[in-house]
């Protein structure tokens, strides 16, 4: 199981601060594909729900809670470590929003 971030992310980036294992990679802004969200690495988050009560727009659930709206956005944010950038060495404070 994991947690999942949805296209109500605000890449706010409250989230990677908290986060114990930091599986909470954004994606690098500007990029077309992969730059409108921050991304849940599935492989390694623990489901601690940390993330949760920290976003301001409410875009973090559970695997099995995510509104059937942004079902797509399960497969998305494991795409992103397997298929898009996954992990990068970024500043956060340049990342957010
Ligand atoms: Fe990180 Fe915990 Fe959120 Fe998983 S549930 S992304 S481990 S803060």
């Amino acid at each position: 199981m994991t947690h999942v971030i949805t296209l109500l992310c605000t890449r706010e980036g409250d989230c990677v601060e908290v986060c114990p294992v930091d599986c909470i990679i954004p994606g690098p802004k500007g990029d077309p594909d992969w730059g409108v969200l921050f991304w849940i690495d599935p492989d390694t988050c623990i489901d601690c729900g940390a993330c949760v009560p920290v976003c301001p727009p409410e875009a973090i659930f559970p695997e099995e809670d995510v509104p059937a709206e942004y079902e797509a956005d399960i497969a998305r944010n494991a795409a992103y470590f397997t298929e898009g950038p996954g992990y990068w060495d970024y500043d956060l404070d340049e990342q957010r929003h």
